[in-house]
């Protein structure tokens, strides 16, 4: 009788997502209690469905969690200054807490000009240059909410970071390049991989950790990875059929793995409640300024 091939432990981000909603709800309703009721504002520029359905989920998660939720929708034809004046006014504005600006923006608009207008006590999405460099100095910064739940979530299944060799697949300033700050500063040893990356699987391979955020379904596979890595998918591609699937192919990688993030299901709902995480503690900070 041949052995079952063996099948890499399934790090679900659920649990590790309701309980930092359930956090977040019990801090908002204090301070809401106190006179400082939690405020996110969300600013978007775009018709992209998808970009508006995730939108919709924030701010359901939000008054789930008693957080009152603005989406300020500017309509496709916005151009950059009036993009930033709103975002320079919700900076302003006590009542708001946290940040973010929806992705896509129309075309000509240059995101990067658009987010260093979010005041960084308010960048609940680390999407300001600024709050990335603090991140990088060792400074107090909101990471990218993603970035921070790839860490949270590594933690929450009890994977020891010190001394381990991780490679990051993706040099985005949203996923890949914080994502390797965060775990430089919990003292694990870290490779960047991209699309100029001359032998990806070289590096993979010789991995403990593999965290893969490219946007290229299946372009991690088995020959990728070898026995016992733990291997974190950050992909959310949409299929034609309306499907969600990640950037590593989870039936050969499942075999070969330790163990390995699912999508949907992994890292993105640990990402939406962080945004509401760092959301009540701008608030908290904001009340106690
Ligand atoms: P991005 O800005 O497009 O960056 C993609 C990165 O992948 C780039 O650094 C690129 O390298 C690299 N890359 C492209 N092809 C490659 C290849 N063949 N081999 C190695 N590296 C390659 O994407 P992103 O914003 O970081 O997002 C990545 C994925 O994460 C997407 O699927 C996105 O939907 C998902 N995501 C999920 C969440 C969540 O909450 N779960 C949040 C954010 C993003 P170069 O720099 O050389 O071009």
């Amino acid at each position: 009788m041949t052995a079952a091939p063996p099948v890499a432990i399934r790090l679900s981000g659920t649990d590790l997502a309701a309980a930092l909603r359930q956090r977040s709800a019990d801090a908002a309703a204090e301070l809401a209690a106190s006179g400082t009721p939690p405020k996110l504002a969300v600013v978007v520029a775009t018709d992209d469905e998808s970009s508006h359905l995730y939108v919709r989920s924030i701010a359901k998660a939000a008054h789930k969690a008693g957080l009152t939720c603005d989406v300020v929708d500017l309509g496709t034809d916005a151009s950059a200054r009036q993009i930033r004046e709103t975002v320079t006014a919700l900076s302003d504005d006590v009542t708001v807490h946290g940040i973010i600006v929806q992705t896509p923006l129309p075309s000509g608009v240059a995101t990067r000009d658009v987010v260093s207008a979010i005041d960084p006590a308010k960048d609940v999405d680390g999407a300001n240059p600024a709050s990335l460099g603090r991140l990088a100095a060792g400074l107090p910064a909101f990471a990218p909410a993603t970035a921070e739940a790839v860490v949270a979530l590594l933690d929450h299944h009890g994977v020891a970071l010190p001394g381990r060799d991780v490679v990051v697949v993706g040099r985005s300033t949203v996923v890949g390049v914080p994502v390797a700050h965060l775990l430089l500063a919990r003292d694990a040893t870290v490779s960047v991989c991209h699309s100029r990356t001359a032998d990806l699987a070289a590096h993979t391979r010789q991995a403990d950790i593999v965290i893969v955020a490219v946007g290229r379904p299946g372009l991690v596979t088995g020959e990728h990875i070898a026995a016992g890595t733990v291997v974190v998918d950050v992909g959310t591609n949409p299929t034609d059929d309306g499907k969600l699937v990640g950037d590593v192919d989870a039936e050969q990688v499942g075999r070969t793995a330790g163990a390995l993030t699912p999508v949907p299901g992994g890292v993105g709902p640990v990402t939406t409640a962080l945004l509401l995480w760092h959301t009540v503690t701008a608030a908290r900070t904001g009340e106690g300024a």
